[in-house]
């Protein structure tokens, strides 16, 4: 035992010499995390007097950290940058009552909004959603997944018609499958069926909500779909969006099925397998409609650059958002401003610790890209504005690595990623924490679909290995106990509430350890010839695959 544990020390002080670096300050990162979530920023809305000030402050340090701008390009200038690229968001809201009736052999009845469905507004352009008597399609999971052989739509015609289909994947229920077993693949996101549906033209989408598989309760899904929505904006919105986009209580489902002559549990249990074919509701159709007010407003991600010495137009990227929730309704002490110190004040500090740190290098081969984004508590939208139209090729892009709402605490044991990937970028990374002392801990809850609930996920969708980095639980000074306790009381004190604030006791040593890691993952990546890839199952190796021939 004693020499186990010689040995054991032996090698950590050698692999802790392996390890040398640049040092990270984790009084820098505290000041950073201080100024931006100070009350003066505003819980840095999108689009307000707080996206100003967080836009001029990121672009400050960038600059004194010796970055290049890797913005938008300027006007009528050949090769020359600005620090920004422009976000135009669309911002819809639906303006007046919302009128839900549902019609059987019987005769029809009224639905209310918010109470047994959900409805979005429309973001496919629509000034006016009137839909009459529509056919409902019950599509299962919804799912088609050729690399899986499955395909739950069997050709059927959605034109038309309303499709109603189940939130999770295939095999959520039994836990044991094709799709991951109880983790949740990208078939599985909400997100997913409602760009399914738009692309084969259905006339909406109406996801039945039950509580385990979407992994939160009806009031999230009431309080998330009934508000304002925002979205890109998109040069062909009804592609991405069917007119009617929204959530139905189980149980009136179950009803509608009744009515319309199925059996809801017993289509559920036939959608787990490859045989299911979409079933249309019999007699049972859905009118709705609703006014819906769309503007624009303009936002922005902030990008510095460190040019490639030898590859320039190959790309490494690290991203944090920069927007919160802003001003908003007060908490029980009158407080309005979301400050958002962790969530996501903590992710900028790391962002420019790690700008600070290239910019002290000679540059490696291929360029480094600091990405800030905007508007991801809207929906993810300045990483999906960036991967829709990328400021340097997604193809040359050899890895994403994005922080969000790291811990501001001492220094753990264990480090995560949200969500489960298959991917080398993660095996890369657990082979490299090895020198950090830290060991991968695995998302408990890979069900709950974290991965495609952060800022690396427009890229993965899009085939460019990308993860979210997240901090340890297991501290050193504490242990598991200690973590566990640390991300229970900010999850029901802090996050998402005015009481995201900094704290002058948060000691910020784990970040600093771990950004140690973070930088030698990024640096060999952007010194190295190779191209991480997606395992040969991975629903995303696909959409790299397509773009092999871009990085010979
Ligand atoms: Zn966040």
């Amino acid at each position: 035992m004693k020499h186990t544990l010689l040995i054991a020390s032996l090698l950590a002080a050698g692999l802790a010499q392996a390890a040398a670096g640049p040092e990270f300050n984790p009084q820098k990162l505290s000041q950073d995390v201080k100024v931006l979530s100070s009350d003066e920023f505003e819980g840095r809305g999108p689009n307000t007097a707080g996206e100003t000030k967080t836009v001029n402050y990121l672009i400050e340090q960038f600059k004194a950290a010796g970055l290049q701008p890797g913005g938008d390009p300027v006007k009528g200038k050949k090769d020359q940058r600005g620090w920004t690229q422009d976000v135009p968001l669309g911002r819809f809201e639906i303006k007046g009552p919302v009128k839900l009736s549902v019609k059987d052999a019987k005769g029809s009845q009224e639905l209310k909004q918010g109470d047994d469905l959900a409805v979005r507004a429309a973001m496919n352009g629509a000034k006016l959603v009137d839909i009459k008597n529509a056919p409902l399609v019950f599509v299962g999971y919804g799912v088609t997944a050729p690399e899986r052989k499955w395909d739950d739509f069997k050709g059927v015609d959605l034109k038309g018609k309303l499709a109603v289909v189940l939130i999770n994947d295939p095999d959520f229920e039994t836990g044991e499958g094709d799709f991951g077993g109880k983790a949740m693949t990208y078939y599985g996101r909400w997100t997913y069926k409602y760009e399914e549906m738009a692309k084969r033209g259905a006339l909406g989408t109406i996801i039945v909500h039950e509580t385990a598989p979407a992994s939160y309760g009806w009031a999230t899904v009431k309080n998330s779909n009934t508000n304002v929505m925002y979205d890109i904006v998109r040069k062909k919105p009804a592609e991405a969006h069917a007119p009617m986009e929204a959530w139905i209580q189980r149980d009136l489902a179950a009803d509608l099925f009744k009515r319309g002559g199925q059996d809801f549990e017993a289509l559920k249990k036939l959608a787990q397998t490859r045989d299911f074919k979409p079933v249309q509701l019999k007699d049972v159709t859905l009118s709705a409609h609703y006014a819906v007010d769309a503007h624009v407003i303009t936002s922005k991600n902030v990008a510095a650059r460190v040019v490639g010495a030898s590859k320039p137009d190959e790309t490494v990227i690290y991203s944090a958002h920069w927007d919160h929730l802003g001003v908003g309704l007060p908490d029980a002490k009158g407080d309005k401003i979301y400050n958002g110190a962790v969530d996501n004040g903590t992710g900028l500090a790391a962002l420019l610790e790690l700008a600070r740190a290239y910019g002290k290098a000679p540059a490696p081969a291929r360029s480094v890209l600091f990405l800030a984004v905007t508007a991801e508590e809207k929906g993810l939208l300045g990483s999906e504005y960036y991967a829709q139209f990328p400021l340097y090729p997604l193809a040359r892009t050899a890895g994403v690595i994005n922080m969000d709402a790291l811990s501001p605490q001492g220094v753990s044991r264990n480090f995560t990623i949200s969500g489960s990937a298959k991917v080398e970028l993660l095996d890369q990374l657990i082979a490299k924490a090895k020198q950090w002392d830290l060991v991968y801990s695995p998302d408990p809850k890979p069900e709950a679909g974290h991965f495609f609930r952060s800022d690396h996920f427009p890229f993965a969708k899009r085939g460019v290995p990308a993860i979210s980095y997240g901090s340890g639980d297991d501290f050193v000074d504490g242990g598991l106990r200690a973590g566990k306790q640390a991300e229970e009381s900010y999850t029901t004190n802090n996050y998402h509430q005015p009481s995201d604030e900094w704290s002058a006791g948060w000691s910020f040593k784990g970040m600093a350890h771990d950004l140690g890691m973070l930088y030698s993952l990024g640096r060999d990546l952007a010194e190295s010839k190779g191209w991480p890839n997606w395992a040969p199952d991975a629903e995303f190796r696909g959409a790299r695959d397509a773009t092999a021939a871009q990085r010979k």
